[in-house]
């Protein structure tokens, strides 16, 4: 195991960040607009008729712009126009301000990623891009939460790290026809239970085809333990392309249930004081192929790197869930004892702990072994999410941090104030966000206020609403 250099060579260690994004010049644009034209062609003979660029805003919500194949090859050498201001729009489309960001001026170009064009198999006669947004000059727009993900991938990548990562799936579905409230469940059938597999056999089928003719690559699907609940995960990949996968999987299951007659939410609480839908984020650390997780001499196998960049990641998980559990709606679903992670502590495959570590099992090689981050929930817009937990691990592994003691079962069994909580509403997770010199250096002053403004207009949005009115308001809306 190779580790950082600071302390070898007794100077300061100058912080690895990446360096700054290539500007769309000409000669970018004529290669895109000629790799465009070659896939517009291929979609084309495919039947596709429209393409849909998205994005996922401040909010956790995944915005949309779409063109017709022919414009394609356009688009992707100078954008589709959109609105700064979707930086700061709320959960409901309202919208607030923020320092740098906001206000009805400007314009923005939405750039598709040619990488991940992909013909839809539930939406016929559609395709998906994710879309990079950039300034009309070209130069990347410092909002754009998808190059923020890259940007924390790449400095990974500066340390010599790859990490593979993966969002858990989780959502509920109701039957489109009936009244949204409360939700009428197509299925009654138990918690992980065969029943309710049978009730929607057929979608779950017509769902793992679709996921398989795109090219996605399932683990597995199960019923979860909530009323109509069902989870899904998937390979995991690099970060940027795990946050796309879970926009692309999202999209495909609820394109699926239209088509059942179901309506789905990622809601993190459908039911006020029920287990709500998690969006666990998995990640192992790999350098030259080997799985810093697994081999050293640290606990569990844990080598130094993978234990300081997971301390990293606990010491800043207060300020984290300003991202990864974003709406004060989150605070319904994460509390003890319903397996959303609570507490801010670790511990071998506990799933009360937040932070779960999975060594897998033994003999079944290195890529089992990875480290669950189960308290965030489907809210969160996965671009921020998993660019910030990088962020933070990568703060732990320069500072080399340590891990504190494993707590080993259920914390809250322990006397109270044993084993810290994580902030139970948003307005105390916000107010560790706002101290976080590390997610607000990583960010960037214009991305860091923007979501700082969202959060808090949705505070203010949702200040003294009941559980009840708080979940209703969000249940339709993820
Ligand atoms: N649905 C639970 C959550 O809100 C997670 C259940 C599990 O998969 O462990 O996080
Ligand atoms: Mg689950």
């Amino acid at each position: 195991m190779s580790t950082t250099t600071a302390e070898q060579d007794g100077s300061p260690a100058a912080p690895l960040q990446a360096p700054p994004d290539p500007p769309l010049d000409a000669e970018l644009r004529a290669e895109r607009a000629a790799r465009a034209r070659v896939a517009a062609a291929r979609l084309a003979a495919e039947s596709v008729e429209g393409v849909i660029l998205s994005w996922v805003d401040n909010a956790g919500l995944t915005r949309v712009k779409t063109v017709p194949v022919r414009r394609l090859e356009h688009a992707a050498a100078w954008g589709v126009g959109a609105a700064p201001c979707f930086d700061v729009f709320l959960v409901d489309d309202s919208i607030t301000t923020s320092r740098h960001i906001g206000g009805p001026a400007g314009d923005l170009r939405l750039i598709p990623d040619l990488d991940r064009l992909t013909r839809l198999a539930a939406q016929p006669g559609w395709a998906w891009a994710p879309a990079d947004r950039y300034a009309q000059d070209g130069s990347a727009h410092p909002g754009c939460q998808r190059r923020f993900a890259r940007r924390s991938a790449a400095a990974a990548a500066l340390r010599g790290i790859e990490p593979l990562t993966g969002i858990e799936i989780e959502w509920v579905v109701a039957l489109a026809g009936a009244p949204g409230e409360p939700p009428v469940h197509p299925t009654h059938g138990p918690a992980y239970g065969l029943h309710r597999l049978v009730d929607l056999s057929d979608y779950l089928r017509d769902l793992l085809h679709a996921l398989d003719e795109q090219g996605m690559a399932v683990l597995q699907l199960h019923p979860e333990y909530t009323p109509g609940q069902f989870e899904l995960s998937l390979d995991p990949e690099g970060p940027l392309g795990a946050a796309d996968t879970t926009v692309l999987a999202r999209q495909t299951i609820r394109a699926v249930g239209v088509r059942h007659g179901l309506r789905t939410s990622y809601a993190p609480a459908v039911e006020p004081d029920a287990v709500g839908n998690g969006a666990h984020l998995h990640l192992s650390l790999w350098r030259d192929g080997q799985n810093l997780g697994q081999g050293g001499p640290g606990r569990y196998g844990l080598t130094g790197e993978a234990e300081s960049f997971l301390a990293g990641v606990l010491a800043e998980l207060p300020a984290l869930l300003a991202l990864g559990a974003p709406s004060p709606a989150s605070y319904l679903r994460l509390v003890p004892r319903r397996w959303a992670g609570a507490y801010r502590c670790w511990g071998l495959e506990n799933r009360e702990a937040a932070l779960r570590l999975i060594p897998g099992p033994p003999g079944e090689g290195p890529a089992s072994a990875n480290a669950e981050l189960k308290c965030f929930d489907a809210a969160a817009n996965p671009y921020l999410l998993i660019g910030a937990v990088l962020a933070a691990g990568l703060a732990g592994l320069d500072a080399r941090r340590a891990l504190p003691a494993e707590v080993p079962g259920d914390p809250a069994a322990l006397p109270e104030g044993e084993v810290p909580r994580l902030p139970a509403s948003l307005a105390a997770a916000v107010a560790e966000y706002q101290t976080s010199g590390v997610l607000r250096e990583a960010l960037g002053d214009p991305l860091y206020e923007a979501v700082l403004a969202v959060r808090r207009g949705e505070l203010a949005l949702f200040a003294g609403h009941s559980p009840a009115e708080l979940a209703a308001a969000t249940r339709w809306r993820y």
